[in-house]
């Protein structure tokens, strides 16, 4: 069956990147149906809204979506795409490599971040000059689902079991359940957990990021942790990302449309190739997900890099070595 991708390059580098991750994808012996969508600044100012219904439409209703960035409208645009596909945990790897210059080169860990409630669930109040308050939602539901993911992405990744990170000492009713809910289906799928306070846990992955594989968390500790361990591994040019849901899925690269570099064709392909090799382990073709990346890995060990990497080819040269290599 062919597999249906919504491709949405975005602004910025978004137009640079999200066509070499495509020439990727098209160089496999797979069939694909591309359908090109269109979102961001460039579309706002052409027609008032950021992402056109069709392009919501798509997202909605394609096996998966590629997209690229969006600069001033990231937050009108991203937001509804990841709802648009049922986003429910958002799969960040942090994983330095050979030849990259990283704070930490022996980084290689996984954050599966819940990614509809927590604080980041929009129930904002303001009740007087003087007071805003915020009202953090937790469910079991959301949480099991959660946990669900992170043992079936344990188990296929053949890793021994996941860390939960949370601050449940302190925010005892939410962090609770999150914490709970997390354990309790883990217990009943025979999946190992280890709880770690999420403070205590940015002490530690920086100072030895080898203790960890794979760590859930609540929303806004994973956005937090998962910038932090970007750090570590030596930029935002080779991190991927992925938003899962029950049938569809959302992949794009953690950095933004990076408006200083744009047009340049210098931006580093390398997150968004990751990206797409994400989406084809997403959709059941493992082995040519393995092998993009490995033929990223490849590249970014001996070259050619972009000038973010140290080096100065385009990024067409990277891609087309990346091609070269599959
Ligand atoms: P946005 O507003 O869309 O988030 P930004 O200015 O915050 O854009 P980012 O994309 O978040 O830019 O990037 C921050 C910095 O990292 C910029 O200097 C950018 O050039 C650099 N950068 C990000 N992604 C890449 C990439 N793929 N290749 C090279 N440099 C990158
Ligand atoms: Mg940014």
């Amino acid at each position: 069956m062919t597999d249906e991708i919504t491709v949405i390059p975005g602004d910025g580098i978004g137009q640079e990147v999200t066509p070499a991750a495509v020439d990727v994808l098209e160089s496999l012996e797979i069939e694909f149906a591309f359908h090109e969508a269109d979102a961001g600044d460039h579309v706002k100012e052409e027609t008032g809204e950021a992402l056109p219904a069709e392009t919501y439409d798509l997202a909605a209703s394609t096996d998966a979506t590629l997209f690229g960035a969006a600069g001033e409208t990231a937050a009108d645009v991203i937001l509804p795409l990841r709802e648009a596909v049922g986003s429910f945990v958002n799969v960040r790897p942090a994983k330095a490599y050979p030849g990259v210059d990283a704070l930490r080169p022996d980084t290689d860990l996984v954050f599966l971040r819940e990614n509809t409630e927590g604080v980041y669930s929009g129930h904002e109040n303001r009740l007087s000059d003087d007071l805003s308050t915020l009202t953090r939602v937790v469910t079991s539901s959301a949480s099991e689902q959660l946990a669900e993911f992170a043992c079936e992405f344990v188990a296929d990744g053949g890793y021994d079991g996941f860390h939960v990170a949370h601050k449940a000492n302190v925010m005892r009713e939410t962090d609770g359940r999150f914490r709970d809910s997390v354990l309790a289906v883990a217990e009943e799928r025979g999946v190992e957990t280890e709880e770690v306070l999420m403070d205590a846990f940015a002490t530690h992955v920086c100072l030895d990021p080898t203790q960890f594989d794979v760590v859930v968390c609540p929303n806004l500790a994973g956005d937090v942790l998962s910038d932090l361990a970007a750090g570590l591994v030596g930029g935002l040019g080779m991190l991927p990302s992925a938003n899962i849901g029950p049938e569809r899925g959302l992949f794009e690269p953690v950095h933004g449309s990076a408006p200083d570099i744009a047009g340049e064709g210098i931006a580093n392909p390398a997150a968004t190739i990751i990206s797409a090799a994400m989406l084809l382990e997403y959709l059941g073709h493992d082995d040519d997900g393995q092998a993009v990346r490995s033929a990223v890995e490849g590249v970014l060990e001996d070259g050619p890099r972009t000038p973010d990497l140290g080096g100065d080819a385009s990024t067409d040269d990277v891609t087309d070595a990346v091609i070269d290599r599959l």
